[in-house]
């Protein structure tokens, strides 16, 4: 039988604001001191009243106007009672049936697939609660620590509908919205710092040619910390459900833990319903009225920064000049989200097209080049270094000067690579070095054939083995010029020279 699954997804983030939610404490997740930003508000002493924080609410507003969310006028805080520990007053003020947003919707912009970067994902809602308190155990195993230091932190939480279908959607729709919570500078949303928090549900139903009314009986995965996590525990979960199945077992509605070192999830404890929360109006908070106009959403949108998505298009109609995603190759789209993600790169290649519009040089064939040489060279070699981005002392005006060289033939690529790496290292003007290091490609062509008369003289048996079609034997003579002139040539045009001279 085939299955069809279904995955919803129930995303948490830690807001950036100053204060904690309801209290005046300090919302820092660098605290080291355990118990440090706590007050009989945050620790629910009694007779202590909480206060909303605006600015946590303008937050989750500004992701609802940048994802089309419906904005109510009307909104509440609710109460959902539950016993633990870590939660102080024995319940956590959350929203239940009246969130602050509703719908609205995220594509998988992040994907290189055409198909799959224009899927819309369908939200349910966006709302506001509280974080818990940090249980620490030590080794012990003699006692648990707790830690306030979190407790009372703003929490927004996203919920979408069950529409995604698998571990590589889910994770390209965390992704995505990892970005644009940066980008709208709502939170740091580090998944590994526990600042953006996944939890999945999934559900596998008989394939039905009519739209599946029902959905099959859904578990949900809980602490899921990097976005590897969070596809790989998915695809394990939907085998092991459909293996339950086909074997004619029923599968258990419970929440499961992912473990990561054995790639596989693991019963947690069965699921709890709404009714067991006893959700009801938070008594201590008034309900947040004319929300539109409390909050002047209309400038709200309007100052909203440019959109992940919409920095998407421009990058594109920049990097190829098409208009739409549509009209680009997958080779093209690829490197889009490296700069996408990064906007310091992004920035540093801006900079070094405007260095290259003072250059009388074919502006088109530069951009590719820098590109090219930025992903490849400076990143990958960085990457490979360890060097942080910070630390480069390469200036666009001298990564444009190289450019302008290669664009001008003027140095060959490999001393493009050479010096890209020692500027890196030590910011040397390229211009000082290539005069320096006698870099410049030499253009002597009486002095290019002198040398590869000399090579063909002294190589006849690679010689012979061209002649003889081995196409390998002028790459290696091509080698042995290129020795000579210590890099500093074209090796196409040494590749026509030798070919012309042998096969005369
Ligand atoms: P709960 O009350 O158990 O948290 P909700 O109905 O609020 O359940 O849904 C929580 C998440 O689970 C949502 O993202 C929703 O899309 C998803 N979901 C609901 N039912 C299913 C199902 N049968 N299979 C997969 N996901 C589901
Ligand atoms: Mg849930
Ligand atoms: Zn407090």
């Amino acid at each position: 039988m085939e299955y069809e699954t279904v995955i919803g997804l129930e995303i948490h983030a830690e807001l950036k604001t100053k204060t904690k939610m309801f209290c005046k404490c300090l919302n820092n997740a660098e605290e080291t001191v355990p118990n440090k930003n706590i007050c009989p508000v945050c620790l629910a002493h009694p007779g202590t009243l909480p206060v909303i924080n605006k600015k946590a609410v303008e937050l989750v507003l500004k992701v609802g106007l940048a994802l089309g969310s419906t904005i109510p006028e009307f909104s509440k805080f609710d109460r959902k009672n539950y016993f633990y520990p870590d939660l102080p007053k024995g319940y956590q003020i959350s929203q239940y049936d009246q969130p602050l947003c509703q719908g609205g919707s995220l594509s998988l912009y992040l994907s290189d697939d055409l198909e799959e970067s224009t899927k819309e994902i369908t939200l349910t809602r966006i709302h506001l609660e509280e974080d818990t308190g940090k249980l620490i155990h030590p080794a012990d195993g003699k006692s648990t620590l707790i830690d306030f230091n979190r407790a009372g932190v703003p929490l927004m939480e996203l919920v979408t509908e069950p529409v995604l279908h698998n571990g590589k959607e889910a994770r390209l729709f965390c992704q995505g919205l990892q970005l644009l919570l940066k980008t709208l500078a709502v939170s740091e949303a580090e998944m590994e710092k526990g600042q953006m928090r996944c939890e999945v549900n999934i559900s596998l139903a008989p394939k039905s040619k009519v739209k599946s009314q029902k959905l099959g009986t859904k578990v949900e995965i809980k602490n899921l910390n990097s976005f590897k996590a969070v596809e790989e525990a998915i695809d394990y979960e939907i085998q092991r459900q459909r293996e339950l199945l086909e074997k004619g077992e029923k599968v258990v509605q419970e929440t499961r833990g992912w473990d990561e070192a054995r790639g596989k999830t693991y019963s947690q404890r069965i699921k709890e319903e709404a009714q067991d929360y006893r959700y009801f109006p938070e008594p201590d908070l008034p309900p947040l009225t004319n929300i539109s106009k409390t909050f002047d959403l209309e400038k709200l949108k309007a100052e909203l920064p440019e959109l992940p998505w919409e920095k998407k298009r421009r990058i594109i109609k920049q990097f190829t000049g098409q208009a739409t995603i549509g009209l680009t190759t997958t080779l093209e789209r690829k490197p889009i989200n490296i700069f996408l993600e990064h906007p310091e790169y992004l920035q540093f290649y801006e900079d070094t097209i405007n260095e290259l519009k003072n250059e009388k040089i074919e502006l088109k064939k530069a951009q590719v080049l820098a590109r090219n040489y930025f992903l490849t060279d400076i990143i990958g070699f960085m990457e490979k270094e360890k060097i942080k981005w910070e630390d480069s002392k390469l200036i666009p005006l001298y990564f444009a000067k190289i450019i302008s060289y290669l664009v001008q033939d003027k140095i060959s690529s490999r001393v493009a690579k050479d010096i890209l790496l020692e500027i890196i290292r030590t910011g040397k003007d390229p211009e000082k070095l290539i005069k320096e290091q006698n870099l410049e490609t030499i253009s002597d062509i009486g002095l290019i054939k002198s040398i590869i008369e000399e090579v063909i003289k002294n190589n006849p048996k690679a010689v012979q083995d061209y002649r003889n079609g081995k196409e390998t034997a002028l790459q290696f003579l091509v080698g042995q010029a290129m020795a000579r002139l210590k890099g500093a040539a074209n090796p196409q045009e040494l590749g026509k020279l030798i070919r012309e001279k042998i096969t005369g």
